[in-house]
């Protein structure tokens, strides 16, 4: 059944006052915290034919703990936000795929209900998600089988098509989406034989290396690669080896053969960022999503970002945390527009990746008047350890000041950090730059 809400446009309207690209987690979580805020005019646009992102396909449990305090599973989670756009009467349009964006925040789309459409928006929220890198951004060598997929595919021919695409596995990296389909595969009877991953730590979850490898004695071959595919028509055999821990090169002594007829590769999630490039958004290097300050607005006026487009998160909670606070703000930001005289002069200021640190979120402050933060007001810093620190450290610095620090137990690259930084604690006057680093020893330098 197509989702359709009682709003749905069968002519889209010129102008809109705020457009959100994607009806997933993101895309949702800004749309009730933008009508919420009292932002009445908007749309939510998305290709699949029905909401909720790539939670419909999620069907395990374990999230919402934080924003629901249960446990849910992925279209659990979904769907109390598709309840909640819908008890608003928040209007959307399924199966409809935007095309095209520019700076002026003009946007085209396409939908078998509306054929091409054009609309021009007062703010546009980028929530597209992300998309996971496939076999040919590895390079590795042999032939071009059949039984070589990403684990979201295997996730979505299990569990929405209900097909299993394959019964002896070999899966390749160790990404939350590889942890959990190992357990997924073994639940559906088949094999799964190791877990290869290149780097000396996993980059999921230890709950998840714990829970689905660990409780299935699914051995982790860390240190280790695919090196080779065997199989003419269908894969017949991975030949895997261990690396030299420095310099990440395969040890060719090392080799052994796997007999399977499945690789599933787990090696990593991009933002889908075609339609930010479009819109001239600048990137980040570190995190592949666009740069924003800490409301999420990118450095196009009018542009802003939130989950899996911005960077990868590994729980959806987050993801909706930070989304609600892209809807406030483009809502903020549309009210702004309506008198600019008012606009108070803002100051940016860079928000540097210290020693140890990765993927940061936000790349800048803004600010305005300082009287005009209230004094409990905190703003999320995110990033992602370089390395596995036990006992480690996060810094905050303005100008080379301390200004927070925050001891923690376990930091490790599969699990993002999210620091609060309080407006309070910023120093009064001018700040150049802000920077965070993490202080500690790094366990496998
Ligand atoms: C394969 C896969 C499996 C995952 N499994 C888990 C898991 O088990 N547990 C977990 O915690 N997290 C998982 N994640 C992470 C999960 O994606 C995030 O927690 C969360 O779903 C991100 O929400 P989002 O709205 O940013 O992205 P998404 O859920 O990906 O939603 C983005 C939406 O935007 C739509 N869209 C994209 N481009 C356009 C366009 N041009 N026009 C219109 N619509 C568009 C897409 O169709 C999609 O519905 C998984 C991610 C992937 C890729």
């Amino acid at each position: 059944m197509t989702d359709r809400s009682p709003q749905e446009a069968h002519a889209l309207p010129s102008r809109i006052s705020l457009l959100i690209i994607g009806g997933g987690p993101a895309g949702l979580a800004a749309a009730v915290a933008a009508w919420d805020a009292g932002c009445h005019d908007l749309l939510i646009v998305e290709r699949d034919d029905e909401l909720g992102g790539i939670l419909n396909q999620c069907i395990h449990n374990g999230f919402g703990l934080h924003r629901f305090k249960e446990e849910l599973t992925g279209p659990e989670y979904a769907g109390r936000y598709i309840e909640m756009v819908r008890e608003r009467g928040i209007p959307y349009l399924c199966s409809a795929m935007v095309l095209e964006i520019n700076m002026r925040r003009e946007v085209t789309l396409i939908s078998p209900e509306t054929g091409l459409s054009q609309i021009r928006a007062g703010a546009v929220i980028l929530a597209m998600g992300c998309r996971e890198r496939p076999r040919g951004a590895l390079g590795t060598p042999g032939t071009r089988c059949a039984g070589i997929m990403t684990t979201g595919t295997a996730q979505r021919l299990t569990n929405l098509e209900g097909y299993l695409p394959g019964r002896r596995v070999v899966i390749l990296g160790s990404g939350d989406i590889g942890l959990i389909m190992a357990r997924r595969m073994t639940f559906e009877g088949a094999k799964v034989l190791a877990c290869v991953e290149i780097m000396p730590y996993s980059s999921g979850l230890t709950r998840n290396v714990v829970q689905c490898l660990q409780d299935f004695n699914i051995p982790l071959m860390l240190n280790h690669t695919v090196i080779d595919i065997h199989g003419r028509e269908r894969l017949e055999g991975v030949t895997i080896a261990a690396v030299n821990p420095d310099t990440r090169q395969p040890l060719p002594e090392t080799a052994q053969r796997i007999d399977c007829d499945t690789l599933l590769l787990s090696v990593g999630l991009i933002p889908e960022n075609e339609l930010s490039r479009m819109a001239g958004v600048p990137l980040s290097p570190g995190t592949r999503g666009p740069i924003v300050d800490q409301s999420l607005a990118t450095e196009v006026p009018g542009i802003f970002a939130c989950g899996n487009v911005l960077h990868v998160h590994d729980l959806v909670d987050e993801v909706s945390e930070e989304s609600a606070r892209a809807g406030r703000a483009a809502v903020e930001w549309l009210a702004r527009m309506k008198r600019p005289a008012a606009a108070a002069e803002t100051v940016t200021v860079p928000v540097r990746e210290g020693r140890g640190v990765r993927g940061l979120v936000p790349q800048y402050l803004q600010l305005t008047d300082r009287a005009s933060f209230s004094p409990d007001e905190t703003w999320p810093i995110t990033f992602r350890p370089d390395d596995v620190y036990r006992g480690g450290v996060v810094l905050i610095r303005a100008d080379g000041k301390l200004i927070q620090r925050r001891k923690t137990r376990i930091m490790t690259p599969g699990e993002m950090v999210v620091e609060r930084l309080k407006a309070a604690d910023l120093p009064a006057g001018p700040i150049r730059e802000l920077t965070v680093e993490v202080e500690g020893v790094p366990q496998h330098a």
